[in-house]
């Protein structure tokens, strides 16, 4: 997509930021809202930290405008992606708003990660043009976008937010059904609902669950999903693994009683220092970077590769 649209990007926090610095580095004019003065006028540099952390050149940031004014954040956008806090009711409003406030033209997307959009579009008169834009934390770094389509939204609506994904160098795939929690989080969570069961039960510590994750089936996970995983074994084989292993697997439908115990006595991670295990302040620290050289080692190889297979389809 060569056209340079107007973006306008509604909170300005972790999620906000990342989400701007990719439309700046695709040379779309970003809008950047939020009702918190200091998050805003700490927005900038964070995404000029951004892309020094990816190699790119900061000034893509001169695409970037911040703003403490809803009604000109939007004004002539081509495309509202809201990422508020994870609140129905805030996001209902927000969203009513722009309803009546927005072009028709105007593509509106919500970053939630789990709400149904219906549920975020109810009551309006164009939910037509809503869909969900689930970018992964941090968006800068991972390259994934749920496109949610709801019963409602237009097909050519999904079609051009794919697009425009796309030509930013996302990776947008499109969910046809707009359930809780969408495709990546069910996984995740479903995963976590076992995790918590096994220590929960004694099986293991969260260390050693951990462990097993990273150092088993984890590590082949960046480049093996589980379905290929699947194909690549055999299909029975992976049947006569669920024959066992089903009827013994957790199905509690609810949060499970060992994570509400824990949240009820203030044992909430890492913030805390204490949550599935303890946590020293450098511990801390040291997965936090782990974790982000991880990401942007991955994030600055996918980029070269790009340019690389740019040049050799476009030589001289
Ligand atoms: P955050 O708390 O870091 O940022 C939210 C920002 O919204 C804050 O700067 C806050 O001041 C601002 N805000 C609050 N009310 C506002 C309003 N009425 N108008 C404009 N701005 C307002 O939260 P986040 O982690 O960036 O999450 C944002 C959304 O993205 C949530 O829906 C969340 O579920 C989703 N999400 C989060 C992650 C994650 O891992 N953090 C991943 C994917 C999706």
């Amino acid at each position: 997509m060569s056209e340079k649209l107007r973006i306008a990007v509604l909170g300005a926090g972790r999620m906000g930021c990342g989400i701007a610095q990719v439309f700046c580095a695709a040379d779309h004019r970003v809008f950047l809202y939020d009702i918190d003065s200091r998050s805003l006028e700490r927005a900038p540099e964070t995404i000029r930290g951004y892309c020094q952390l990816l190699e790119m050149d900061p000034s893509v940031s001169q695409n970037l405008r911040c703003k403490s004014d809803l009604e000109a954040t939007i004004a002539d956008a081509d495309v509202v992606i809201e990422a508020v806090p994870e609140r129905l009711e805030l996001k209902r409003e927000i969203f009513a708003y722009l309803d009546v406030s927005t072009s028709r033209r105007a593509i509106l997307a919500t970053n939630t990660s789990a709400i149904p959009i219906a549920e975020i579009a109810a009551n309006l008169k164009t939910p037509d043009r809503v869909l969900g834009m689930h970018f992964w934390n941090p968006p800068h770094l991972v390259p994934l976008v749920e496109v949610v389509q709801a019963s409602q939204t237009r097909p050519d609506v999904v079609e051009r937010a794919m697009a425009l994904l796309a030509s930013a160098g996302m990776s947008p795939v499109h969910v046809r059904r707009d359930i809780p929690g969408f495709i990546g989080n069910r996984l995740q969570h479903a995963l976590k609902r076992e995790a918590i069961a096994l220590v929960a039960t004694g099986v293991c510590d969260a260390l050693t669950l951990d462990r097993v994750v990273k150092e088993g089936f984890g590590a082949r996970l960046a480049v093996l999903g589980p379905l290929e995983q699947s194909d690549l074994v055999g299909l029975d084989l992976t049947l006569a693994i669920h024959e066992t292993l089903m009827p013994d697997l957790d199905c509690t439908r609810e949060p499970h009683p060992y994570l509400r115990a824990k949240v009820a006595d203030g044992k909430l991670g890492i913030k805390a220092g204490v949550g599935f295990r303890s946590w020293t302040t450098q511990e801390a620290a040291a997965t936090q970077a782990r974790l982000d050289q991880h990401l942007a080692q991955t994030a600055r190889q996918r980029l070269r590769e790009k340019q690389t297979n740019h040049q050799s389809r476009n030589p001289g």
